[in-house]
């Protein structure tokens, strides 16, 4: 099982690079490690850079079960209609807030096997891959809440704490 970096670990800002060897051991050895932690960690979804490694694999957890979504890339949002939910994120313990992202999203990614898939996403499942997939652009939830709902007095004192650094 991987650790998970919390913010404001500079590793959580930096963008994550595309894997170019889905079939490499590395990479293969990197799946069911990421699978194990966010499940162990009761998280809905992990992203690679959150266990120190900035390179384009997510893990979801889906009604269908958990799953590792490659290079993943978003090739179309639905901007007129959009989920308001309240969403936690494993690298900040004890903060929750409100985002609002559009419901319905098409991508793009690459599977274990090394296969592409392009798939329609909507509901939770859409809220949590565009979470994740945020992650890997440096982009985190905090950037994105317009109303907390637990640990708004945390959250500013760690970001007093990252300008500092
Ligand atoms: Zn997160």
């Amino acid at each position: 099982m991987f650790e998970i970096i919390e913010y404001p670990n500079k590793l959580l800002r930096k963008k994550s690079g595309n894997i170019k060897q889905i079939s490499s051991k590395e990479v293969q050895q990197f799946i069911p490690e990421l699978i194990e932690t966010m499940i162990k960690k009761d998280g809905l979804g992990l992203a690679a850079p959150q266990v120190g490694k900035n390179i384009n694999i997510i893990a979801v957890r889906m009604d269908s079960g958990s799953h590792v979504f490659i290079n993943p890339a978003i090739l179309w949002k639905n901007w007129f209609k959009k989920n308001v939910i309240e969403e936690g994120c494993l690298s900040f313990p004890g903060i929750f807030g409100l985002i609002k992202r559009p419901r319905t999203i098409w991508i793009k990614y690459y599977q274990p096997d090394g296969k592409l898939k392009i798939v329609k996403l909507s509901g939770l499942s859409s809220v949590i891959f565009q979470h994740e997939i945020d992650h890997l652009r440096g982009i985190l939830f905090i950037d994105k809440i317009f109303k907390y709902i637990k640990g708004e007095d945390i959250i500013k004192e760690l970001k007093q704490n990252a300008g500092k650094e």
